[in-house]
């Protein structure tokens, strides 16, 4: 059994902003369910969602200051999490990073500098808690100092840093090395200074044991320019230490045949129930209710990353074609502006809702019959297989953990019975068209279409999977 420590900024149910929650909340329960004791360590945001018990666990005295460490349960799951308690940095309203404009709380770099100092701490079993882990396992730029800090220590636990987002670097002004009291030895082009700046994601990528992201191809991606911001090289001279593991999705939430968002639940062999909930997601977002017209549907946040601006390029053409397109997500306001002019100009075609919202997200990839995902770059992605398990065929860009988990439908995984999806190349609107034309034919073929989602819901994405390979990798170190 492995003593585990798990960073993380966020980890669903107890805080969201997207995908890394997903996995730090799911990853720790699986491993907890193959055994290792693990505890997850998260700062104690005002808008935490708390439910069990929350314990004072010990005080620890940081650059002057006092800070305490508070003990609860994930509310869905018997995995210890460890809250970093101090108020001036965490008791803020809302999102952790941002505040109510979007703009990045400015003193980030401390309070995620305060973090990593002191998950240091306890990775050093320094906090009176006789709990000394084998593994400290970092995950995105607010836990990137750690494996740096930790460099600098004797006899320390072996370090993991998963990359989820290589866009985010945790990038600020020099002047924070000081104001941080981060060690002089840490500050140099080899260490965590990047043009000058201060950069919390080299602190993973320069120091840590080994280095994960959570696809095979986008590990590969991300030694190259396009895909690396600058850090490719250093990436490449680290591929030895450098590997994929693509993230699981969480059965307990994402099962079309038990979830209790959706109208009415099913299995493969029940396909013909997805259609009420085809015909409450029309109602829902106020669509002709007809169970033949394909219905198209995306769930995400409306940034470049997602391709989005590919997809308003196609919308004038789409709105030509017999289909409906249902949209829910928010972002960058001029994407907002623009789906919703298309919206009010065809309100029998498409529909969007600007916000955020679980339920409805379910509802999306239980109702819906083709799923778009046009990323420019997708580190993993999640909705992808969450359409999958939902017998909803996605549309995918060939790139990161969208290549590695959708089998294009052509005629010879067709014969085999392997496509799950249609799969196409260039990030150009053209070749999202074309993959939307061929979606439609194959929608025209009732027994092609259902062989594909069947396909699809056999597929296994469960976190024990990955789970297990991130085990073999703890054992490995
Ligand atoms: P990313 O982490 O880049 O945002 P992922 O596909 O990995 O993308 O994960 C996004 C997660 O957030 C999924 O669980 C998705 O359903 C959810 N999500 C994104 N936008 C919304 C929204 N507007 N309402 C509800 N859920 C959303």
């Amino acid at each position: 059994m492995k003593k585990i420590l798990f960073v993380t900024s966020e980890a669903h149910p107890l805080i969201k902003t997207g995908g890394l929650a997903d996995v730090c909340g799911s990853l720790p329960k699986a491993l907890a369910e193959l055994s290792q004791d693990i505890r997850l360590i998260i700062p104690n945001y005002q808008s935490l969602k708390t439910t069990e018990n929350v314990r004072f666990l010990s005080s620890i005295r940081v650059d002057n200051r006092n800070i305490n460490l508070l003990e609860t349960s994930m509310p869905d799951s018997h995995v210890i999490v460890w809250l970093v308690d101090y108020p001036a940095y965490y008791n803020y309203p809302g999102n952790p990073y941002v505040d109510g404009e979007g703009e990045p709380w400015p003193n980030n770099a401390e309070r995620f500098g305060l973090f990593c100092r002191i998950v240091t701490e306890v990775a050093m079993n320094r906090i009176n808690q006789d709990w000394a882990p084998d593994i400290v396992h970092c995950n995105d730029w607010q836990s990137g100092l750690v494996p740096a800090l930790l460099s600098l220590e004797e006899n320390r636990p072996a370090t993991v840093f998963t990359i989820h987002n290589m866009a985010y670097q945790g990038l600020f002004p020099s002047a924070s090395a000081a104001t941080l009291n981060l060690p002089g030895q840490l500050w140099h082009p080899a260490g965590l200074e990047f043009h000058s700046m201060l950069s919390f994601i080299k602190g993973g990528l320069v120091y840590a044991d080994f280095i994960t992201t959570v696809s095979p191809t986008y590990a590969l991606e991300i030694q190259t320019p396009e895909f690396g911001y600058g850090l490719e090289g250093l990436l490449e001279y680290r591929k030895e230490f450098l590997g994929g593991i693509i993230n699981g999705i969480d059965l307990d939430q994402w099962d079309a045949e038990k979830d209790p968002n959706i109208l009415q639940c099913y299995n493969a062999k029940s396909l013909n129930k997805k259609l009420l909930n085809k015909a409450e997601l029309q109602a829902k977002y106020g669509l002709p209710v007809d169970e033949d017209i394909p219905l198209f549907g995306l769930i995400g946040r409306l940034v470049e990353q997602k391709g989005i601006d590919l997809l308003l390029d196609c919308l004038s053409e789409m709105v030509t074609m017999n289909l409906q397109f249902v949209l829910l997500g928010s972002g960058d306001k001029v994407y907002e502006k623009a789906l919703q002019a298309f919206a009010d100009l065809h309100p029998d075609k498409i529909a969007i809702k600007i916000g955020y919202d679980e339920s409805l997200a379910h509802l999306i990839e239980a109702g819906a019959d083709v799923f778009i995902m046009p990323s420019r770059f997708e580190p993993c992605g999640l909705n992808q297989m969450y359409s999958q398990r939902y017998g909803t065929i996605p549309i995918v860009r060939k790139t990161g953990g969208l290549a590695d988990t959708v089998i294009d439908a052509l005629p010879e995984t067709l014969r085999n019975q392997t496509a799950t999806g249609i799969v196409f190349n260039e990030a150009t609107p053209s070749a999202l068209l074309e993959a939307i034309k061929r979606t439609l034919i194959l929608y025209s073929m009732p027994d092609s279409w259902k062989k594909i989602q069947v396909n699809a819901m056999s597929k296994d994405f469960s976190w024990q999977r990955s789970a297990e390979q991130y085990l073999a990798l703890y054992e490995r170190l």
